[in-house]
């Protein structure tokens, strides 16, 4: 019988079965994995940094059930309250013609009419030529910046990037150079030093995912004119808030023909799932022939496809204008009530400490609201905080209510 050859991650010499049987009679288990998992779960319980799961019961929107308790959703990337939006036609009528999984990836024959259509209206809805659907946010960002920079290249990003935005840079195996926050001095100077490196590819989120504060993009794009840099900007928490047809800050700003590669997710203010990454047609043509988080993996439901596309619909029609009007009267409300300048629907309230942020949010949540504490390694140590996200589902009663409990714990105005 023929062994099948496979590789050895270290050295990449070719092993075989055998060998594995010899390896594991040779060599006892380097870690008892019960000892290994206990010791690395304390060291967490002791940090205050465990995460556990919770169990959302009941909806979507302002109110939800979370482990039996009624709480008013602060926590939630649903700005527009569209995650419980009315797509069960859309729905039903993909499930009827296809049914339900895409039983291959895009590129074999996973991707259907939905797909396509979402496709389309994504460009559209980006100033586009084309656009090309993921997964996930996640699989977009990491499937993009390692297509699109390799080893002799360089990434330029930005201090408080999201993880996905890091991991696509580690992929990529170019030198990644991360730039002070929102700084465009700093920006300046790393990219007059690396002068001469390959491709440049500059990467920044528009609206920071933990901080909710904006990058100065008019700026950023105006550096990578003057030092050929390619622009790539992740519109996570931009898209469905900023924009006059809801694209993002990107089109807030008139900055659409200033950024080569657009990326966003379905899964926030689209109220869906899935990611995309939206360019001019050869860019999209090479990126799905190199993106491997899209090439390696089967495409999302056609009913997601077909649900996304409803989201998209409205976010970029007169409803969706009507719901932005609504989120910025609720971020407004809250940005008078606590006396903070608000910037975007992202409010960061900071405690610092693990513990204490922890607290704060189980004395809201014995309050009746879900506002969540967010620790290392997603923010940097000793900036623990509560990170509060604003809907147009909220009514201005929750809004102040909230408020009234952040006073009492002392940690807003
Ligand atoms: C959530 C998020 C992503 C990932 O999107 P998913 O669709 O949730 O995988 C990427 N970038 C930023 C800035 C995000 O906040």
């Amino acid at each position: 019988m023929r062994v099948a050859r496979t590789y050895s991650i270290v050295d990449g010499a070719p092993i075989t079965s055998g060998d594995l049987l010899r390896n594991n009679q040779d060599r006892p288990m380097p870690h008892d994995p019960t000892t290994w998992i206990a010791t690395e779960l304390a060291e967490l319980d002791a940090q205050g940094l465990r995460r556990t799961l919770c169990e959302r019961q009941l909806g979507q929107g302002a109110v939800i059930r979370v482990d039996g308790h009624e709480l008013v959703n602060f926590g939630s990337n649903d700005y527009l309250g569209l995650a419980s939006h009315q797509c069960h036609a859309a729905v039903c009528t993909a499930i009827d013609s296809v049914g339900w999984g895409a039983g291959a990836s895009p590129l074999v024959v996973g991707r259907g009419s939905e797909h396509a259509a979402l496709e389309r209206e994504l460009a559209d809805f980006e100033g586009t030529e084309a656009a090309l659907l993921f997964s996930s946010g996640y699989a977009a960002n990491v499937g993009a910046i390692a297509a699109l920079a390799g080893r002799s290249d360089a990434v330029f990003s930005d201090a408080k990037n999201h993880a996905s935005i890091i991991d696509g840079a580690r992929l990529s195996k170019a030198a990644t150079v991360v730039y002070r926050h929102n700084d465009l001095e700093d920006l300046e100077r790393v990219l007059c030093e690396n002068r001469g490196a390959g491709r440049v590819l500059v990467v920044t989120e528009s609206v920071f995912s933990m901080d909710g504060d904006l990058a100065p993009l008019a700026d950023i794009s105006k550096a990578c004119r003057l030092h050929g840099a390619w622009l790539m900007v992740d519109e996570a928490h931009g898209a469905g808030v900023f924009g006059k047809r809801g694209a993002g800050l990107v089109q807030e700003l008139g900055l659409e023909g200033e950024v080569q590669v657009h990326m966003g997710t379905l899964g926030k203010a689209v109220g869906s799932a899935g990611g995309y990454l939206a360019a001019d047609r050869r860019w999209i043509d090479l990126l799905l022939n190199s993106a491997r988080s899209f090439i390696y993996s089967t495409a999302p439901p056609p009913a997601q496809a077909a649900a996304s596309l409803r989201g998209l619909e409205i976010i970029a029609s007169q409803r969706g204008a009507t719901l932005r009007d609504r989120l910025w009267r609720n971020i407004n409300n809250f940005g008078e009530l606590s006396s903070q300048e608000p910037v975007s629907a992202i409010v960061s309230v900071m405690v610092g400490q693990n513990e204490p942020a922890v607290q704060a949010a189980e004395a809201l949540l014995q309050a009746g609201f879900l506002a969540p504490a967010i620790r290392f390694p997603t923010v940097p140590r000793g900036t623990a905080r509560l990170r509060i996200t604003l809907s147009a589902a909220h009514e201005t009663g929750q809004i102040e209510e909230l408020h009234r409990e952040l006073r009492k714990l002392a940690i807003v105005n």
